[in-house]
């Protein structure tokens, strides 16, 4: 494992945003890691683990030492024994259990599921990223979470370096939201993650959003997970702006959650406000507030937020991350001026 000095970190993070990482190392054991850990670098230079950097705001040069994870391999495995499987070993219980390294793009994973038949992760097609981050928020689309197919996970605990075993409950899961971003936060680093998926009687997900009239519009009325993947793929490609096209880390706000009764004395103002019922209250879409107040395909200069979905901003070039937090702080001022609500963002400001 080398450790470089002064790396641009442009083509490292979703947004393109030009910065640099005073040290950068890359990852692809879970050795190199604990290596990595036991060194006097990390002492003097606070590390961060950056996956396929689709959900970080970098405000500026990063001075400390950026871990980029790039492990790799999928195996079938026995969830009691930790033993790995191979196809001709499982006996077909109708599920699986599916270990992944952190560092496998999280979509290529998806396509694989879907081609070999394991069904419970389609709706999550195309989200960027790997799979190492996905517990980190709980990554959801399409009436989906993570944690819907989520067994277990191992991580490594950053002040010993020991190995940790972690099962759903110990990572509180909630809505883009975990123990790794809460009372976890930056304690641990994510080593692999075990799925447990259906081999068959798949629970298919359809009732979200604009997936039904996709659907029929393919001309499919008893869809497959195969036929899922190409609808929710179809969906995104035509609303969400590619990263590779324009920078971008997706939503950039999370959607608020209030009480029942502030919805119900919003709704005389705006009766078409739509909301959802959750524990805990009301869920808002906050791409629909931001459009409300007047900031759908908003531009200035190099920032903006995007034409079809008000809820990503976006980088028309060489905006620099102070930039984008200027801007996403005129936002949520005047959304908390217009609608009285507070803004928290979904992205990762570093
Ligand atoms: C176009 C677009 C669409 C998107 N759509 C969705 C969507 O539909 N739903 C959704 O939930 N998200 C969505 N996202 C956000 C993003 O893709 C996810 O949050 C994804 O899981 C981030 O993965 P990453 O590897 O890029 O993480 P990074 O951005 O690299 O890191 C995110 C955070 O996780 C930490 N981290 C990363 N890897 C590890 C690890 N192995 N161990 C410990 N900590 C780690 C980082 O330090 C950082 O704090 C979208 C983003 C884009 C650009």
């Amino acid at each position: 494992m080398q450790i470089k000095e002064h790396v641009s970190l442009k083509k490292l993070n979703t947004f393109g945003i030009d910065v640099t990482s005073r040290y950068f190392a890359e990852i692809r054991t879970a050795h190199d890691l604990q290596n990595l850990f036991s060194q006097d670098i990390i002492l003097d230079y606070p590390p961060l683990i950056l996956g396929g950097g689709s959900n970080i705001l970098f405000a500026g040069d990063y001075s400390g030492i950026v871990i980029h994870i790039a492990t790799r391999g999928v195996e079938m495995i026995d969830p009691e024994s930790g033993k790995v499987l191979s196809e001709g070993d499982s006996s077909d219980t109708g599920e699986v259990f599916v270990r992944v390294q952190a560092g496998e793009p999280w979509d290529d994973f998806v396509a694989h599921c879907v081609n070999k038949g394991w069904g419970g992760l389609e709706n999550l097609s195309l989200i960027p990223g790997q799979v190492g981050s996905s517990p980190i928020q709980n990554i959801g689309a399409y009436g989906v979470e993570m944690k819907d197919c989520f067994h277990s996970l191992v991580a490594m605990e950053k002040k010993t370096g020991k190995l940790v075993t972690f099962n759903k409950e110990a990572c509180q899961f909630g809505y883009r939201d975990s123990f790794f971003k809460q009372q976890g936060r930056d304690l641990y680093v994510i080593l692999h993650v075990t799925f447990r998926l259906t081999t068959r009687n798949h629970q298919l997900h359809t009732s979200y959003g604009s997936l039904i009239p996709e659907l029929k519009a393919m001309g499919i009325n008893t869809p497959g997970i195969a036929d899922i993947r190409k609808a929710v793929i179809a969906i995104r490609n035509s609303k969400l702006p590619d990263p590779e096209i324009i920078g971008n880390a997706g939503s950039f706000f999370k959607n608020p959650t209030i009480s029942i009764e502030t919805f119900e004395r919003l709704r005389k103002n705006w009766p078409d406000m739509p909301g959802f019922p959750v524990p805990g209250g009301i869920k808002l879409a906050a791409g629909w507030l931001i459009e409300k107040a007047g900031w759908k395909a908003y531009r200035e200069h190099h920032v903006g937020v995007h034409q079809h979905q008000a809820l990503v901003l976006v980088n028309h070039g060489t905006a620099t991350g102070q930039d984008i937090l200027r801007l996403a702080e005129k936002i949520s001022n005047s959304i908390n001026q217009q609608f009285d609500i507070n803004l928290e963002t979904e992205v990762n400001i570093i």
